[in-house]
């Protein structure tokens, strides 16, 4: 339903409603009326206006989904990782995809918390959720752009002594994007570790909002408007309790949680717009009749294929989606395993993250293509809204990792084993070096030679002396 109506885009009759439970049902039964009440009529006003979707988190707040994943003793909904795949789709496709964003991105900083909870961060960041704190995670990095598992920008320094700020560290990063920057109430962050042994020595940290630097002013873009994923300037000094999990614990971090919950959650969001402009198509086409031929438009067979491999591919994809959730929830007991640093669980599944968010990344915007195609200069106008799910479905392709990274990662993995991937630049190809050496004529290879020794005498000479 629809309200009072019945729902004009597809019915359940195309949801893959084997894959989730009574409980999962009502969760969304629930997600779907707010949708309907208030939340798509914000997603306008988001887009326009490039606000900040913020009363549509509190109304997930209110009803308990800011905290959908923490365990029920400390206030959450007690929920799996297919519950978690199922709201933000559901968000995305009844509702406004750039909320289904802030809300990926504040999930992604609550679990990541999480992974490595303490009483002093449950007390201060997880119990809070439901009156409307709202996390983010900041990782880009504007020296390596889509590489935002390398934060050049960053550092941290552990503050001497017992007086005040004794035992705590000194933090800084520069993000260059960051969902819901200068409105987030915290923002977990990664930075190299303090006494960076090189990467990936690196570490995480959760920093108050006082403390995270923000130009909202200058967000604007295609899509996803209400976002506000801007740069962030990170200058502070933090509580030694606000580092979370032990220094350097970043890359294990990433692969446990940061990762699989990212590529999860940001992938059943390209596949709720998939769903939401399928469903805008098939209002549109059932609706509009051509006088001449007495036909409506989704009489067509043409318009019937269209819609046909739309409802095919995007269900490929969310099956997929809830397949990976599966993955995570038998790896960690339906998400109540709590792992030490050193035990992983959800990371053996992480290239399966990949191949997730890459097809689903892809298949939607291909779809909002087909959709427009589908709804014809309709479509085009602003009022029916496909437009903004086309330009909201575009973030996918070009969202870190990027598709093509990812498919690079995954084809160059297939082919050469996971060791080869190098996040870090840290292995050396000797092929390469040997390849373009081998063009070098003799004075081309003795110049190379001296440049390179000095290079060797200036690296030795920062070398600490060995007592
Ligand atoms: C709407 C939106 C919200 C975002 N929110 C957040 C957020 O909340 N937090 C956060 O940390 N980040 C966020 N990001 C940033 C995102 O994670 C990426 O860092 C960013 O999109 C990369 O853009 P770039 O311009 O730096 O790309 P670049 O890295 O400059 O890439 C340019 C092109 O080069 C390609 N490329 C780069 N490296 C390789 C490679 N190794 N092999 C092959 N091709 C390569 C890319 O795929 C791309 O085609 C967001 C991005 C968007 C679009």
């Amino acid at each position: 339903m629809w309200g009072s109506e019945p729902y004009w885009g597809l019915s359940y009759d195309w949801d893959p409603d084997w894959m989730l439970t009574e409980r999962h049902k009502e969760l969304r039964a629930t997600l779907i009326d707010l949708c309907q009440q208030e939340m798509r009529d914000n997603a306008k006003r988001s887009d326009d206006e490039l606000k900040f979707p913020r009363r549509n988190l509190e109304l997930l707040g209110e009803h308990g989904f800011l905290a959908l994943t923490v365990p029920e003793e400390y206030g959450g909904l007690g929920e799996n990782h297919a519950a978690y795949s199922m709201v933000c789709e559901t968000i995305a496709r009844y509702g406004c995809a750039s909320t289904a964003m802030c809300y990926v991105m504040h999930m992604g900083a609550v679990n990541a918390i999480m992974l490595r909870s303490t009483p002093a961060l449950i007390d201060k960041y997880i119990r809070p959720l439901n009156s409307g704190k709202i996390g983010t995670l900041s990782y880009s990095d504007p020296e390596t752009g889509s590489h935002f598992w390398y934060p050049i920008s960053s550092g941290a320094e552990r503050m001497k002594g017992d007086g005040e700020g004794g035992g705590g560290f000194r933090v800084r990063k520069k993000a260059s994007w960051t969902t819901s920057a200068g409105f987030a109430d915290f923002y977990v962050i990664q930075t190299t570790s303090p006494d960076f042994k090189g990467y990936d020595d690196l570490s995480v940290f959760v920093v108050d909002a006082e403390d995270a630097h923000a130009q909202p002013a200058l967000w604007d873009a295609l899509g996803l408007r209400g976002n506000q994923s801007g740069g962030l300037d990170v200058q502070g000094q933090i509580p030694g309790d606000q580092i979370v999990g032990p220094v350097g614990d970043g890359a294990e971090s990433n692969d446990e949680s940061v990762d699989p919950w990212f590529l999860l959650g940001s992938s059943s969001v390209w596949n709720g717009i998939a769903m939401g402009a399928i469903d805008i198509a098939k209002r549109h086409t059932t609706r509009k009749r051509h006088v001449d031929v007495g036909l409506r438009v989704c009489d067509y067979p043409t318009i019937q294929d269209y819609v046909g491999e739309a409802v095919i591919d995007s269900n490929a994809a969310r099956v997929f989606a809830l397949s990976v959730a599966e993955a995570f929830d038998r790896a960690t007991d339906s998400n109540t395993r709590v792992l030490q640093p050193g035990t992983t669980a959800r990371a053996e599944f992480l290239h399966w993250g990949w191949q997730l968010k890459f097809a689903a990344a892809k298949n939607v915007a291909h779809v909002v293509d087909k959709m427009l195609h589908a709804c014809g200069g309709s479509g085009y106008k602003r009022d029916m809204e496909l437009e903004r799910y086309l330009r909201d479905a575009k973030a996918g392709w070009v969202m870190g990792p990027t598709n093509e990274v990812l498919r690079q990662f995954v084809g160059k993995s297939a082919l050469l084993g996971f060791e080869v991937l190098d996040y870090w630049n840290q292995h050396v190809n000797e092929r390469a070096i040997a390849n373009e050496t081998k063009k070098l004529d003799a004075k081309g290879k003795r110049a190379l030679a001296e440049k390179l020794l000095a290079q060797a005498a200036e690296d030795e000479a920062k070398e600490p002396v060995a007592r």
